[in-house]
């Protein structure tokens, strides 16, 4: 008997308290994916590599807006989302205590206005990835015109920037042909 409480002190505790204790998680542990609204640039990237089609993303043009949306029933905790988020935007967090009552709990969602093209209007990407692109193009410009003219370039939708070139390389009947193309 002697022999095996020496034993049974020697041991220690070998299981943990949870749940009337927090449980601390081990280093790299992933849990919920946790978005930072702020620092999403909507631009899908997350939502492309997701495997399990956990994130999604949605462009409502007519209402002037881009759902990203997280549904956790669905999320194998993979993170793939982080790795390939250009911004941080997102990460696995330490939250394992995911539990619900209602499955409307298990959605998380963000909403991020678009960006209409300076020229013909139509919503064509999420304000803030043209806004960083713009930012990108103009960053290592020393004339501030051409800083200027890059960011105002970065406000343009890809089919008008395509007609533009056209137009600029003296192609004949360029809007005989995107016309005839659409
Ligand atoms: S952790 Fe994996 S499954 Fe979950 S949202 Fe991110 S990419 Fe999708
Ligand atoms: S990859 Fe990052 S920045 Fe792009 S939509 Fe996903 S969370 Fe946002």
């Amino acid at each position: 008997m002697l022999k095996l409480l020496k034993t049974i002190l020697r041991a220690g505790d070998v299981t943990v308290k949870y749940p009337f204790a927090p449980l601390e998680v081990c280093p790299g542990f992933r849990g919920k994916p946790e978005l930072d609204p702020g620092q999403c640039i909507a631009c899908g990237a997350c939502t492309t590599a997701c495997p399990a089609n956990a994130l999604t993303m949605e462009t409502l043009a007519e209402e002037n807006r881009r759902v990203w949306q997280l549904f956790i029933g669905r999320c194998i905790y993979c993170g793939r989302c982080e790795e390939v988020c250009p911004t941080r935007a997102i990460h696995l967090s330490e939250e394992f205590e995911l539990a619900v009552t209602r499955k409307a709990d298990l959605y998380v969602r963000a909403t991020f206005r678009l960006q209409h093209c300076s020229q013909c209007g139509v919503a064509f990407a999420p304000e803030k990835s043209v806004a960083l692109a713009a930012d990108l193009l103009a960053l290592n410009q020393s004339a501030p015109e051409q800083a200027q003219r890059l960011r105002d370039l970065a406000c343009v939708c890809p089919a008008c920037r395509r007609r533009d070139a056209l137009e600029h390389h003296g192609s004949v009947n360029v809007h005989y042909y995107l016309k005839e193309q659409a």
